[in-house]
């Protein structure tokens, strides 16, 4: 889950983390009070959304007088913002940050999350802050720095210190930068983060560390611990799918291309996904209908990957464990009826019941509805189908 900047901002002041003094608002009115309430003469307007790369985008604006809070709000709120992570869509802006403006010396990068190939937490660092440190990854590696933190000492103040060395933080400014680095670990492991990303971690004209941007993702499987941060969740800002098929107890997730894949299990998920781009097509979406579900829960999960019209082919890649390959075949043919499907499904059973699933679909003879031998067959099919679309 995610929440907003503003969100992430409280919950790193509880934790002393040093953060611009500032207030969420969600009109032009409550924008210029709040401005008048900091009484700084440089106030920044921001957007909050859930995605980052708002600055480039037009969604961070610098105000000079209350006058210009008062502009930029009108201009900002209402805008659909089209950043480099929201995708061509956008997002609606519905709410803002007005905060204190501050005198940035520099701009740093801080994170900590979950390095898989370690299984540890890893703090990463960066001099390059401020700018899209995906790309600063992958042509510049040797500007990224690493601390791999042991699960059972935690942070260790020596690894935040050699931290803020490596990032040629200047002496007298160091004991601050580490207490922050402390302190943000402290957030990610207590709120079960997946994600806690600072950029830009700014030193101020005035010597300060301060944390001018954060991130702060969540895992879903430990929310139910967290009852502070579930409150926090706006659902304005999730995409309305996934929303409907979580309600349902399924996986759904949206990828943009024409082939929707109708999976069961996250492992067969990404090898669908993998395979169907092996044969030179682009998944719109996968949904993952986990274990035993109704024809009726099928017929939803067709729904869910249709309606947009993005898809102009399904491929079902089910293996029957828990789920039997008789009733997920029941469940196509009933989809297929009530939503009165013209593109073509590539069916792949295999696993318990597929002698009777095979049977039925076989019996039910509809025209667009394929039957495969295997998933490599399958793949290949449906991409050629879509393609011919
Ligand atoms: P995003 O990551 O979505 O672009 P940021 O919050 O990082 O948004 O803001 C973008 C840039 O705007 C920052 O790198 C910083 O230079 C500037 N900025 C953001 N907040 C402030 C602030 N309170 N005072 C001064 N400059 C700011
Ligand atoms: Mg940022």
């Amino acid at each position: 889950m995610n929440i907003h900047e503003y969100q992430g901002k409280e919950i790193l002041r509880s934790y002393g983390v040093s953060v611009p003094e500032g207030k969420p608002v969600f009109s032009a009115e409550e924008a210029v009070k709040a401005a008048k309430d900091l009484g700084k003469d440089v106030v920044v307007v921001k957007a909050q959304i859930h995605a980052g790369g708002r600055g480039k985008a037009g969604g961070v604006k610098i105000a000079k007088s209350i006058a210009e809070v008062e502009k930029y709000a009108k201009e900002l709120l209402g805008k659909v913002l089209v950043t480099k992570q929201t995708g061509p869509e956008g997002k609606k802006v519905n709410r803002l940050l007005i905060e204190a403006g501050c005198k940035i010396g520099r701009e740093l990068y801080l994170s900590f999350t979950t390095d898989r190939n370690t299984a540890q937490t890893v703090m990463i660092g960066s001099e390059a802050g401020g700018m899209e440190i995906e790309e600063v990854a992958s042509s510049t590696p040797d500007k990224i720095i690493k601390e791999y933190i042991d699960p059972f000492i935690g942070l260790a103040p020596f690894q935040a210190r050699r931290m803020a060395f490596k990032l040629n933080i200047e002496p007298a400014v160091v004991n601050k930068a580490a207490a922050l680095m402390m302190g943000l670990y402290k957030v990610y492991v207590d709120k079960d983060c997946s994600l806690a990303e600072i950029n830009p971690l700014v030193i101020t004209e005035d010597k300060n560390v301060m944390a001018l941007d954060v991130k702060l993702n969540f895992d879903d499987s430990a929310l139910f611990r967290h009852p502070d941060i579930s409150a926090l969740r706006d659902e304005s800002e999730e995409d309305p799918k996934e929303r409907e098929a979580a309600a349902l107890g399924l996986n759904y997730v949206n990828l943009g291309g024409n082939v929707a894949c109708m999976v069961n299990g996250a492992g067969l998920a990404m090898a669908t996904v993998d395979i169907i781009k092996h044969y030179g097509g682009e998944p719109a979406n996968f949904l993952d209908v986990g274990g035993q579900g109704s024809a009726e829960d099928d017929a939803k999960a067709f729904k869910i990957m249709t309606e947009d019209g993005q898809a102009k082919g399904i491929f079902v890649n089910i293996f029957g464990g828990i789920n039997k390959c008789d009733i997920i075949a029941e469940g196509i043919i009933e989809a297929n009826k009530m939503l009165s499907l013209k593109i073509p499904i590539v069916v792949r059973l295999d696993g318990t019941n597929v002698k009777e699933g095979r049977e039925i679909l076989k019996k039910a003879n509809i025209p667009n509805v394929i039957m495969v031998e295997s998933m490599t067959e399958g793949a290949e099919k449906v991409v050629e189908l879509v393609k011919k679309a």
